[in-house]
Order: structure tokens, then sequence, then C-alpha cells
């Protein structure tokens, strides 16, 4: 019998990629399965983006890079990040990683063990908690409330912080739920962290360019007085459909008064996966310094299918959805309707051919919920809401 570490035992998954595989699945027995389930843009990358990676294939760039990225590239995201932030900093702070899910990962890594507890979102993003479980330390979920229209409480998450608090993660834009957390609020949350000089803070900024209604993005990268305990965390999958591509940067403080968090990332990727690979860095330049016009025409669509499917959630019968203000995701509060989420959510799949993914996949504050993306088509999405309201009028709860 062989015996692995016991975070393997602890370690969880993502359930979209199981609703994906099950919706596929019946999709290829023939069933017409349109999927809301998905968290990655139905939009191409843009072609000079996709020009830009042959050609630097083509021009020889297939060899290892730096273990923190192409210094181009770290230069070019420096550039963004003053142009979206108007923030400076250093491309030697700037670590280019495979994803945006690696910088939580080397986050994680950096900060759980037992005895150690982290706080991070919930419902959010699953991977925060499961690789918290994965290193032992103690996972503390901090209630993302619809009430607050899912922005997060600065009251509340510095309710939770104890001497043991080694990391706080938090997300805005967010995921499941669309929320934006507003100017004042994070300033709270800043204010209070004065408190606490020994919590580590990783910020996940992924859907940074996403927002709507005039609700704007605060990075916490904006307020020095956390700046050198801050991750930062952000990438290519969103803002430019570049999910498949597996590029993510982030910033880290450096120095050792600050822990040596840059190079302690650069070693642990000298160790796991040596450099992203080459010709995607090439295009994550194109990326960046390139045309915006698809990116903002894809984040303009998105706009328009949220006002879409927000109306048509709030037209089911015992549904009610808080108008989303970020990212492609909608959460609607179906506890009206009887269902358990989950159970709702496998009934759409299996009798009305929806693939939907239920809120408590995102932790256990996201009972009474579900998450729909709506990276996909309106025509798709009025047919599917179609479809989930004939079977809210069929099926009684079970
Ligand atoms: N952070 C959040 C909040 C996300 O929703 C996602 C992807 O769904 C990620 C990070 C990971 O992005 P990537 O695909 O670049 O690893």
């Amino acid at each position: 019998m062989l015996k692995t570490i016991a975070g393997f035992d602890r370690i969880g998954e993502e359930n979209a990629f199981a609703v994906l595989a099950r919706a596929n699945q019946l999709a290829a027995e023939g069933r017409d399965i349109i999927n809301l389930g998905i968290g990655q843009p139905d939009f191409r990358t843009p072609d000079h983006i996709v020009e830009a990676a042959i050609k630097a294939l083509r021009d020889g760039h297939h060899g290892y890079t730096p273990a923190t990225g192409i210094p181009d590239l770290r230069e070019a995201v420096a550039r963004r990040t003053l142009a979206t932030t108007g923030v400076e900093v250093s491309p030697d702070n700037v670590m280019i990683m495979p994803g945006g899910k690696v910088t939580m990962f080397a986050a994680i890594l950096m900060f759980g063990e037992p005895g150690a507890d982290i706080l991070y979102p919930d419902p959010g993003f699953p991977i925060y908690r499961s690789m918290i479980e994965f290193t032992g330390a103690r996972p503390v979920p901090v209630p993302i409330r619809e009430e607050n229209g899912f922005a997060f409480s600065a009251e509340e998450t510095l309710s939770l912080l104890t001497p043991a608090t080694r990391l706080l993660i938090v997300n805005s834009p967010a995921n499941p739920t669309g929320g934006v957390t507003p100017r004042a609020e994070i300033e709270k949350l800043v204010a209070g962290l004065d408190a606490w000089p020994d919590v580590a803070i990783m910020s996940d900024e992924i859907y940074d360019q996403m927002t709507y209604d005039g609700a704007e993005h605060v990075s916490l990268l904006e307020f020095p007085a956390i700046r050198n305990r801050l991750i930062l965390l952000n990438g290519w999958s969103k803002t430019w459909a570049m999910t498949g591509w597996r590029m993510g940067w982030s910033i880290w403080p450096s120095g050792a008064e600050n822990g040596a968090l840059y190079d302690k990332v650069r070693k642990l990727a000298v160790n796991a996966w040596s450099c992203v690979n080459a010709p995607a860095q090439y295009a994550g330049i194109a990326a960046i310094d390139g045309p915006q016009d698809a990116a903002t025409d894809m984040i303009a669509a998105f706009d328009r299918r949220r006002a879409v499917v927000t109306d048509l959630l709030n037209a089911l019968p015992d549904v009610s959805c808080v108008t989303p203000k970020g990212a492609f995701y909608a959460f609607p509060n179906i506890a009206a309707t009887g269902w358990k989420a989950k159970a709702l959510a496998s009934a759409l799949l299996e009798d009305a051919g929806v693939a939907l993914i239920g809120g408590p996949d995102f932790g256990v504050h996201g009972e009474g919920y579900i998450r729909v993306s709506y990276a996909n088509s309106e025509e798709n999405i009025r047919k599917a809401m179609e479809r989930v309201s004939d079977f809210l009028e069929r099926r009684a709860a079970a």
C-alpha cells in the first residue's frame, strides 16, 4: 500500500469541470445541452494574439525563458498595471505564471501549514479552500452576502482575523457571484489591516476589466499601507479569452523585510515548471500592447447579456437575482423554489438540458443559489431560461 502525504486526502476539485464533463457526455449522446456552467469566455482569442505566438515559434522562441518570465513581458505587465490602476510597479516584482490559478497555489503553499488560519471568500473560487486544506491550515470562510450585493464586508472580514491568521484572500469582481466590492469597503478593510501587520493579503483581480453599470474596480495595489504584504493575482484568461493558454501574472513584494516572497515564488517556479510556455509569453505581450477592441467588444457583449439574463432570472417563479456588477456570472437565489441548489442544478442538466453550477460547489454559504455563467450567446441564454422556466413550472420541489 503506497502512502501519500495527508494533504492529498483533503485536496478538492472544481465541480465546474465535472459538470462540463457530464454536459459533454449528454451532448455526445445526442442531447441538446446549453452550457451556462462554464467559467470561460465563449470568444476566440483575438487573431493578433494568436499570430504573435505563431511568429514567436517561427522566430525560434521555443526554449526556456527566465523562470520569472521574459523581461519584455514583465515590463508590459508593469505598464498595464500603471495604466489600469495608476500604480507604478517594478517589472522586478512581476512574476509570469502558468495561469491565474498558480498564483493562489503558490501563495497558499507559502503561508498554509497546521496551526495557521487562512481567510477566504465563501461562496468563492473553490480552489482557495481546497488548497488551504491541502496545506493543513484552517480554512476560515468569510461569508459573502446577497444583502451586500455580494460585496465582501470589511467589518465581517476583520472580525475573523486572529493571531493565527497568516493570509487573507479577497476577490473582486468575484466568481461565482459577480459581486464588486466598493471603494469605501476596501478602504475600511485596508485601514483595519493596520492592526494586523503580520497578515499577508492575496487579492484575486482576474476579472478586473469586467465591471458594469459604472461599478469601479478598486485594486488593492492602490493602498501603499499594504503593498509590502500584498500578492496581486491577475492574468490573461478572462480579459483576452485565453483560458487554455495558461497565462497568468502576479505581483509580489520583494526584499528580505517582506519575506522575500518574490524570490520564493521564483524558486518554486524553478522547481516546478521552469518557465511558462515561451510562445504563449510572446502572445501575452501582444495581448497587452496590441489593439484592445476585441476585448472591449467582448466585455460589451457580456454587459448586454447580463441585462438579459438578470431580467429573465427575475421573471422565473420563486427566483430572485441581484444584478451582478462584474465578471460574467449571475448568482440567483433559488431558495424559495424549495429545491436544494445542487439537486436543482443536476435536475436542470438531466431533465432540461441546461448546465449550471449549484452554489454549494463554491462553499457552504452558496446553498440556496446557483451560478449562471453568461459566457454563451444571447440566443442560448434566452432558450436556456425558457427551459428553466418550463422546468420550474412543471416540477414541484423534489
Ligand atoms: N480566480 C478566479 C476568481 C477565477 O474565477 C479563475 C478561473 O475561473 C481563476 C482565478 C483562474 O484562472 P486561470 O484559468 O487563469 O488559472
